[in-house]
């Protein structure tokens, strides 16, 4: 465990030393981007119908792209699939989406959503659509092209309608300012999820089984799986805790970390930002106790379903706050506070499943509101575009060194 020497009175925090405290970031910036335009979002101006169309045709093209390149799918998951129930799911979702296609362009001045909908329903057909044939023949790529599917699906049902039905900021608009640099890492965090699952688990199997001890291993793997996750969920936070805060403290770290702080909207899509070192770093380490102290893989399985819905849901665009839990539970409100641009946030609420362990170690910081700015302030150095991002830390070390 890494665990950053304590700071001094009035000694500034990696973090803290590269921000400025003010920001000019300005909400009316938010709506900058080709997919958004001044008109209305509500029911009737072709935004919903248009959503649709592109989620569905995008999720039809990849899946169709599954059929022909099965090797781009996850080898242990490849042999459960229906195919007959997801080729009649890929025939209905290519309909509904050339459907609501129509329905966009026709509504919306705007035809950006409607046109992405129409294209990847059109190249889906043209690919074979749901008769495609199935390629027998397998070169194993240890990509996830069908968890992409699965997730895009997933999170575009549950966070769009509960984004725009419950907002913790009305104004702020799906396609924000950057949506398409987040949206870049949530497309390579679905399709590298085998390469990244691999990366956080082989490094503790390989350099700590001298740690397993039988009877320890025994006890733990046999409790009753209510009392299991929940000490699963207190250990990875526990360690994840000074991971984070060693991130954020330690001057050669930070600057991998400060991709995930540089997001200057919450929304569920700006959880994805992190950069690859910093996610697999975090990952691998949080993993060594888990290892260690032989948790079986049932309550593994459902601490990883947790975290990835935690993961997700601190970040929404969502104004609920949990009043009676957030003492205990990681909120939305409690993790916007993590990426605040005020001062007082700063290096505060290190914790992803629990406040515990901020309250315990007096880094817990909930002024009962919520915070008005995020990201980096004025002194931003990070650059836009996940490019540009993934070498950013490798720029601030040579510069350190020259
Ligand atoms: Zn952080
Ligand atoms: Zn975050």
């Amino acid at each position: 465990m890494i665990e950053p020497a304590p700071k001094k009175p009035g000694e500034k925090s990696a973090r803290q030393q590269s921000q400025n405290s003010a920001s000019d970031h300005n909400p009316k910036e938010w709506p900058s981007f080709a997919l958004e335009t001044d008109e209305p979002t509500v029911f009737a101006h072709g935004w919903i119908s248009g959503m649709i169309s592109a989620v569905l045709g995008v999720s039809s093209l990849g899946a169709v792209i599954c059929f022909h390149f099965p090797g781009l799918t996850i080898e242990e998951i490849r042999g459960q699939y229906p195919v007959d129930v997801i080729r009649g799911l890929i025939h209905v979702t290519l309909i509904i989406s050339f459907v609501f296609a129509t329905v966009s362009i026709t509504l919306r001045r705007n035809k950006t959503l409607g046109l992405v909908g129409l294209s990847s329903t059109l190249i889906a057909t043209l690919l074979g659509g749901s008769a495609v044939p199935l390629n027998e023949n397998i070169s194993n790529t240890w990509l996830g092209l069908d968890w992409f599917v699965i997730d895009l699906l997933l999170y575009s049902a549950v966070y769009i309608p509960l984004e725009r039905l419950f907002p913790l900021h009305p104004r702020q608009p799906t396609f924000r300012r950057e949506w398409i640099t987040d949206l870049i890492y949530f497309f390579l965090n679905s399709l590298l999820v085998q390469i990244i699952g691999y990366l956080t688990m082989k490094p503790a199997m390989v350099l700590f089984e001298w740690c397993r001890f039988d009877g320890l291993i025994e006890l733990i793997s046999s409790l009753p799986l209510i009392l299991q996750v929940p000490l699963c969920l207190l250990v990875a936070d526990l360690t994840q805790y000074w991971v984070h805060r060693a991130f954020h403290q330690i001057p050669f770290l930070w600057p991998f970390h400060a991709i995930h702080h540089s997001a200057e909207a919450m929304d569920w899509l700006a959880g994805s930002r992190l950069h690859l070192v910093d996610a697999i770093v975090t990952r691998s380490i949080t993993f060594i106790p888990l290892f260690c102290l032989g948790f079986n893989e049932v309550a593994l399985g459902v601490y990883v379903v947790i975290v990835v819905i935690q993961a997700t849901f601190i970040h929404a665009n969502v104004r609920w706050t949990f009043p009676r839990l957030q003492s205990w539970l990681a909120t939305p409100c409690f993790h916007h506070w993590h990426h605040a641009a005020e001062s007082q946030a700063i290096d505060k609420n290190f914790s992803v499943h629990s406040p515990i362990w901020d309250r315990l170690f007096g880094t817990y910081y909930m002024p009962g509101r919520w915070p008005e700015k995020y990201g980096l302030g004025k002194t931003r150095e990070v650059p836009n575009g996940w490019l540009k991002q993934l070498f950013y830390p490798l720029t601030r070390i040579s510069r350190r060194k020259g």
